[in-house]
């Protein structure tokens, strides 16, 4: 181990690069052209970089105007990762500092794009690819990542990438993205967060049929095999990883819920899918009823879309509700759903038990039109990955039966929503009040201006990961995503309500992520879910924890 001390206490506890051409080669602790003389100096650099030393300004400057250069987002995506790859601290300064500009590149929808042309633009490996051909030896896989230190993994087996369904390997780049968003926006480092993806194969023809495809040539493990894989992971995980936080991403629905049921009891697990979007969603629910002055009781929530989302969402709702003292059955009739078959009501046949709980009284409706029609809600959320399913006829009923129709139109990426905020505000007269996935541009109606809500998980999961990960709690638990949706739609201001806005900027993550992380350390303390003492100064511990894209000083021997 080398002894070169650094200004960073959290970097001076990992194994420095030995020399020279390591410190180029190491994403964390390379800068690149920023080097300083001294450290060029110390650390074998000299002749390995142009004599010019730059600041961080001057970098940023240089990134942002190549990223700007760009004829098209993915080229962008590709830029970005190229970036991260090389120097970390420099790509979360560019990332943090733009974030609204930054965020549809690195995530939803320009990650969805990525992943669908993955083994075509593939140029580095990043994160831990388990497959099926490690039964037995997934342990020594884990083994063979470089650091112990690991708080957050996110791990994904591909096959409900977004709304684009079975990427298989090529979903990768999920993990990767919402680990980029744990470190943008709350801080967690960068070398403590390792994306994983396990490959059971992909029932996705175009892939199996692609010679540049990275994963399994096989059609997707199902059942008992599936099963191992999964309990032999998360038994390994904990044993290399200890305390570990995993993130479950993007599984199809038919495994989501089993395995949440399964390991939410026996790991610090959860499902973002599910928790997440029900969590986010909910903040965003909260905020419309400020808008519309009307109390979560008398709504009726209409969903089109009855997967991961749509019931972690009516999940929550049905939570939010029992805190205001409404039984479970009186709740869980506040929420309707429309799947692939119809309305869902009693009787139906070959309901899963998460359908059945919101399975009413009714007669059949065939189509969301009709449903619409028999329920008329007061918010209508598409979470069905089906585009434009919100038609004109809808929008306007909703207009029809309500002052602030609620319209979140939440599935991704942008191709897949339900409709457009332009549609949602146009065929109301401006009076919707709207929100998505993936992000829509600002519009006036009427004089008015109204920026459309982006019910983005990266509002919740970075705050709740480190809430969980900086109080070293054993478990996630539902009421922390009921109190981090509370906190978030606490923290809009009434003149971001005025735009129409359900969510505050983006670009007061930071703020918002510790606002959450302070919600969901003090329900970690008070549920006794730590063997970890309270800090006296809970907020300046979790701002400590923070990481800060600055260079630390290498040169001090
Ligand atoms: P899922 O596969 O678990 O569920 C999809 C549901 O849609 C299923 O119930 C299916 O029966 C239903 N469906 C399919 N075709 C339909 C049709 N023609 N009419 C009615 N229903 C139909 O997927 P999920 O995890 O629930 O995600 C669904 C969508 O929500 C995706 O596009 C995803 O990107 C999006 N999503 C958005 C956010 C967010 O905005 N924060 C978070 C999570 C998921």
């Amino acid at each position: 181990m080398k002894t070169i001390k650094c200004s960073s206490d959290r970097l001076a506890s990992r194994t420095l690069p030995a020399k020279g051409m390591d410190w180029l080669h190491n994403p964390i602790f390379n800068k690149g052209t920023a080097f300083t003389e001294a450290e060029r100096e110390t650390l074998g650099l000299r002749g390995l970089l142009p004599p010019h030393v730059q600041s961080m300004d001057e970098q940023v400057q240089r990134v942002l105007a190549n990223f700007r250069s760009k004829s098209s987002d993915l080229e962008r995506y590709i830029q970005l990762v190229g970036l991260q790859d090389r120097n970390e601290t420099l790509f979360y300064r560019v990332v943090m500092d733009h974030l609204e500009e930054m965020m549809p590149i690195i995530y939803t929808p320009t990650v969805g794009k990525a992943c669908q042309e993955y083994g075509h633009i593939f140029r580095r490996s990043r994160g831990l690819y388990v497959s099926q051909n490690d039964r037995g030896d997934i342990q020594k896989v884990l083994e063979n990542w470089p650091t112990r230190d690991v708080k957050v993994i996110v791990v994904t087996d591909g096959e409900r990438i977004l709304g684009l369904g079975d990427l298989g390997a090529s979903g990768m780049g999920i993990p990767v993205g919402k680990l980029s968003l744990y470190t943008a926006c709350a801080g967690i480092h960068p070398a403590q967060c390792l994306p994983i993806t396990i490959d059971v194969g992909t029932n996705n023809e175009t892939f199996l049929k692609d010679r540049l495809y990275i994963g399994l040539r096989q059609k997707r493990l199902r059942g008992d095999d599936y099963d191992a894989i999964i309990e032999e992971f998360m038994v390994a995980v904990q044993k290399v990883f200890p305390g570990v936080l995993v993130q479950f991403e993007d599984f199809g629905n038919s495994n989501a819920f089993r395995l949440l049921e399964r390991y939410r009891d026996q790991a610090c697990t959860f499902n973002d899918d599910i928790q997440g979007t029900g969590s986010v969603a909910l903040a965003g629910i909260l905020s419309a009823l400020r808008i519309s002055g009307q109390r979560m009781a008398d709504q009726r929530v209409l969903f089109l879309g009855a997967g991961e989302a749509g019931i972690g969402i009516a999940e929550n709702i049905v939570a939010c509700l029992l805190e205001e003292g409404l039984p479970v059955a009186e709740a869980r009739k506040r929420c309707w759903f429309v799947d692939s078959k119809g309305l869902i009501v009693k009787g139906r046949e070959a309901l899963t038990e998460h359908k059945l709980h919101f399975a009413h009284d009714h007669a059949p409706c065939a189509d969301l039109t009709t449903a619409v029609k028999a329920i008329k809600p007061t918010m209508l959320i598409g979470v069905s990955g089906q585009p434009k399913t919100f038609t004109a006829e809808i929008i306007q009923a909703m207009g029809e039966y309500n002052q602030h129709p609620v319209i979140f139109a939440l599935s991704n990426p942008t191709s897949k929503a339900e409709c457009t905020a332009e549609e949602a505000y146009t065929l109301t007269g401006g009076r919707a009040i709207f929100a998505s996935g993936s992000p829509f541009p600002t519009m006036t109606i009427n004089g008015k201006k109204l920026v459309p809500g982006q019910g983005n998980n990266a509002y919740i999961f970075p705050g709740v990961g480190l809430g969980v990960v900086s109080t070293g709690a054993r478990r996630v638990t539902d009421s922390m995503f009921i109190q981090a949706a509370r906190t978030l739609a606490s923290l809009i201001r009434d003149e971001e309500l005025a735009e129409g806005r359900v969510y505050p900027s983006l670009n007061r993550i930071h703020e918002v992520s510790h606002a959450i992380a302070m919600a969901v350390a003090e329900e970690v303390y008070a549920k006794n879910l730590t063997n970890e003492p309270r800090p006296d100064d809970l907020a300046a511990f979790l701002s400590a924890q923070m990481f800060k894209p600055v260079y630390p000083d290498y040169s001090a021997k």
